[in-house]
């Protein structure tokens, strides 16, 4: 079986407003390539017709690859099965909602004969999102960089592409709670930026509700970054010497005055004020110790239910009805 040059790696939750579309239009894209290539669909545990979309791709093209995941185990996890399982010389990484222009996908290699080995796509502006999203990411991706010492370049996603040596070294990082993009930054290698304009989803909903969105940005920083922990230390300090101060002033008021049965109101204000501030700063602690917790329990990262047109895609040119059924599940990064 002959190695394709690019893989195409698309994670996919619940989108099935937007698969075909995404899939005729990747299909424009690299069929102007004049590359060999493979397009990688990872199921995310979708509920509805997604998956059933894709196995009918597959079966006519047998470009076309489908890693099915057990459940909903996240989009960061999709991203690495994806990239676990892509056998291409470079990897590029593509939102399914067409967020992501696929006709950017040439820029980036041209970049990577160039020699770069890391080309991501910077968004130099964002169309059909709210004005609460559009803040927010800047926002994070702002504090983010004065969190760390890794150089995560902002407003950037997951839509990137990278050289086969990278992807490699990505293998070895087994991380749980991942984030993908810092986890690349945070490797090095040659790395540039192709600029374009983040376009309106194509259909469907976004699948980062804000629960989600919080949840990945406490990731990102707990992965990159004990800074919170050192703030909680510095705001544990400062707030204990302003208590020793006052117990000061009480001890005073006690010893040489007669006026200590007042200050009701003083006592609450401290006591609300200090109990606040220690449930914040356990809870800071909580976060890092839920994802020790996570990487000791040592599970695999995710689960696959099926994979198609995997194996034996190139061993039948002639008919192109090509599904190929994995007998057993793969745990990739288990070993
Ligand atoms: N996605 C996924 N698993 C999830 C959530 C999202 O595979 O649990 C996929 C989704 O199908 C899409 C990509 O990740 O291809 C980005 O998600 P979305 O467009 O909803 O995020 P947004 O662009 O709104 O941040
Ligand atoms: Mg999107």
């Amino acid at each position: 079986m002959t190695k394709p040059v690019i893989s195409i790696v698309v994670p996919v939750y619940n989108e099935e407003a937007v698969i075909y579309e995404s899939y005729a239009r990747l299909k424009v894209v690299l069929d102007g390539l004049n590359e060999s290539y493979e397009l990688i669909f990872v199921n995310d545990g979708s509920a509805d017709a997604t998956p059933a979309i894709i196995h009918s791709i597959c079966e006519r093209d047998a470009s076309v690859r489908l890693i099915d995941f057990a459940r909903n185990f996240g989009h960061q996890t999709a991203i690495t099965a994806g990239m676990d399982y892509a056998s291409g010389e470079a990897v590029v990484v593509i939102d399914a909602d067409l967020q992501d222009p696929p006709e950017v996908i040439p820029e980036m290699i041209a970049k990577w004969r160039e020699g770069f080995d890391v080309v991501y796509g910077q968004r130099a502006k964002r169309k059909g999102e709210t004005l609460f999203k559009r803040f927010t990411s800047a926002a994070f991706y702002r504090v983010l960089q004065k969190l760390t010492d890794v150089d995560i370049p902002v407003d950037t996603g997951d839509f990137r592409l990278i050289d086969r040596k990278v992807c490699d070294a990505l293998k070895r990082v087994k991380e749980r709670n991942r984030y993908v993009r810092g986890i690349i930054s945070w490797l090095g290698f040659r790395q540039t930026g192709v600029e374009f304009v983040r376009e309106k989803r194509f259909a469907g909903e976004t699948k980062y509700p804000l629960k989600k969105m919080l949840r990945f940005a406490f990731d990102a920083i707990t992965s990159f970054s004990y800074k919170p922990l050192k703030v909680a230390t510095y705001v544990g300090v400062t707030v204990s010497l302003g208590g020793f101060s006052y117990l000061l002033v009480v001890l005073y008021l006690k010893l040489f005055t007669d006026s200590t049965v007042t200050g009701w109101a003083s006592m609450m204000a401290v006591n609300l004020f200090f109990n606040g501030v220690v449930l914040m700063i356990l809870g800071i602690i909580g976060e890092y110790i839920g994802r020790i917790y996570d990487e000791a329990k040592g599970r695999p990262l995710y689960v696959v239910r099926e994979t198609l047109n995997f194996a034996r895609a190139e061993v039948q040119p002639a008919k192109p009805v090509l599904v190929s059924k994995d007998e057993d599940q793969h745990y990739p990064l288990a070993a």
